[in-house]
C-alpha cells in the first residue's frame, strides 16, 4: 500500500501552498489563507472519485472509525459484529465508543463471512463493521443484505482499499458510513490522515460536528457558532490535507501500476500445485495492494515466509504470526488490558475475548500469505522475484 513511494514535487507545491499563507488550519482565517483550502479540496475531490455525497477528513483512520461510529448513533453498550482479522484500530474505535466487539467468522476473501454474521446477533447488536483487508473486498453486497434483514447499520472499514471497488461501486460507499486511513503505508498518505464518506446527510452533519468539538461550523466566527453535541478534537491539519491532495491525484496511477505487477506474479504462480488464492468477489475493483495466498497448512506458510524473505523475496506477511493484524496476538484485548477502566469493564455480560473460538478464521489466517505489491518493481525485478517465488512455493506444497 505505498503511496510512500511516488513522492515529490507534486506533494511539495501543495505544502509549499499552505506554508507561504501560513494558515495549517482547515477552518476560518479567510482572509491569510490566500484561497487555500486543503482539506476542502481534498473531500471535494474524494468525493468525485470514488462518487460520494460527502466526506470529511480525520486527523486518522482510527479516528475517522471513532467518528464514524458516533456519527451514526453507535455508542455504549451496543454490540458491533467485526472480524478477526483487521487491524487492531478497528477494534480500538469500538471499545473507546463504549460499544462490544463481537467476534464472526472471515471466509476465502479474508473479510467478513456473510453466512456466519446472523448467529452472533443479540437484542443488543446495532451494527457491522466490514473491513476489506489488504486492498480486496468482502463479499460486500451480501453483507448489506444481511444487515439490511436485521436492521443492523453496515459501516465499512475501507482503510486499506482505498481506490477499489465492488461491481463498480467504490467500497466504503455500500453501508451507511466508510472509512479510509492515510496513514505512512496506506496506498495514499498524508502522514496521518483518515475519512469518513456517507451518502446521508445526518451522518455527515453528525461526523463534521463530533471531530471538532461540536462546531456547528456555520458562522465565520468560531467563538459564536453554536455546539449542538460534544465531541472530540480529530481534525487533519492543513498540512497533511495538503500531502494527501498531491497523493489522491496519483491514486488511479499507483492502482494502475499495482494491478500490472499483481498480475504479473499471480500468473506466474498460477499452475504451482496446491498454491491457491484469496478469493476476490470482483476481480477487476481489486485494488491490488497486496497478493494473498494460501499454502496447504500453517507449519508450511511459516516456513515459506522464512524463506520467502531468504531469498530476497520482502514483504511477505504470515498474519497468523503477526501481532497487530489477528486475534490469535491480540493479548491485550483478550485480557482488556489498557491504561484506564473502559466502559467494557463495568458490563458483567461482555463476552469472553480470552476464550473465543473462531476455528474457520484460525484455518485460513494460519495458512495465508500476503505480499505487499510496490509500484517501483523493475521488470528485471519482478522477474527475478517471480523466479525466487517459484522456486520457494514449490517446496511446500
Ligand atoms: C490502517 C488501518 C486503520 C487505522 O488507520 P490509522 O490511520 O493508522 O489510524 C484501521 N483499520 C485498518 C483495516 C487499517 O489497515
Amino acid at each position: 500500500m505505498p503511496g510512500f513511494e511516488w513522492f515529490g514535487e507534486e506533494e511539495r507545491k501543495e505544502v509549499l501552498d499552505v506554508l507561504n499563507t501560513g494558515v495549517l488550519f482547515r477552518y476560518g482565517f479567510d482572509a491569510m489563507r490566500n484561497g487555500h483550502w486543503k482539506a476542502k479540496a481534498f473531500e471535494a475531490e474524494l468525493c468525485r472519485r470514488i462518487d460520494v455525497a460527502h466526506c470529511h477528513l480525520c486527523a486518522s483512520g482510527t479516528a475517522a472509525l471513532h467518528t464514524a461510529l458516533a456519527a451514526c448513533g453507535i455508542g455504549a453498550r451496543d454490540e458491533v459484529i467485526v472480524p478477526p482479522f483487521t487491524f487492531i484500530a478497528t477494534i480500538e474505535a469500538v471499545l473507546n465508543i463504549g460499544a462490544i466487539p463481537v467476534f464472526s467468522e472471515i471466509d476465502r476473501t479474508l473479510c467478513l463471512d456473510p453466512n456466519d454474521i446472523a448467529s452472533r446477533i443479540t437484542p443488543k447488536t446495532k451494527a457491522v463493521i466490514a473491513v476489506h483487508m489488504c486492498g480486496a473486498m468482502a463479499w460486500i453486497d451480501r453483507i448489506r443484505q444481511v444487515c439490511d434483514q436485521h436492521g443492523l447499520i453496515l459501516i465499512e472499514d475501507a482503510c486499506q482499499a482505498l481506490g477499489a471497488s465492488f461491481q463498480g461501486k467504490a467500497l466504503g460507499t455500500f453501508g451507511k458510513a466508510g472509512c479510509f486511513s492515510f496513514d505512512p503505508v496506506k496506498t495514499v498518505t498524508c502522514g496521518e490522515g483518515g475519512a469518513v464518506v456517507t451518502n446521508d446527510p445526518i451522518v455527515y452533519r453528525n461526523a463534521d460536528q463530533f471531530a471538532d468539538h461540536g462546531h456547528d461550523h456555520t458562522g465565520s466566527d468560531r467563538g459564536l457558532e453554536d455546539h449542538p453535541i460534544l465531541g472530540t478534537n480529530y481534525r487533519i491539519s492543513e498540512l497533511n490535507a495538503a500531502v494527501g491532495l498531491a497523493q489522491l491525484r496519483k491514486l488511479d496511477l499507483m492502482i494502475n501500476r499495482q494491478r500490472k505487477h499483481k498480475a504479473a506474479i499471480r500468473n506466474a504462480l498460477c499452475d504451482i500445485p496446491g498454491l491457491s488464492f484469496r478469493e476476490v468477489p470482483d476481480e477487476a475493483g481489486d485494488s491490488a495492494t497486496f497478493l494473498t495466498f494460501f499454502l496447504p497448512d500453517e507449519d508450511a506458510a511459516r516456513k515459506a515466509v522464512s524463506d520467502l524473505a531468504g531469498a530476497g523475496v520482502d514483504g511477505c506477511f504470515h498474519y497468523y504470526d503477526n501481532n497487530w493484524h489477528y486475534i490469535r496476538k491480540w493479548h491485550h484485548l483478550k485480557e482488556l488490558r489498557s491504561a484506564a477502566p473502559m466502559p467494557i469493564h463495568l458490563l458483567p455480560d461482555r463476552p469472553d475475548y480470552e476464550n473465543i473460538r473462531l476455528p474457520q478464521s484460525d484455518a485460513l489466517i494460519s495458512r495465508a500469505i500476503a505480499m505487499l505489491i510496490k509500484l517501483n518493481w523493475t521488470e528485471a525485478v519482478l522477474a527475478k522475484r517471480i523466479e525466487a517465488m517459484q522456486q520457494v512455493l514449490r517446496r511446500y506444497v
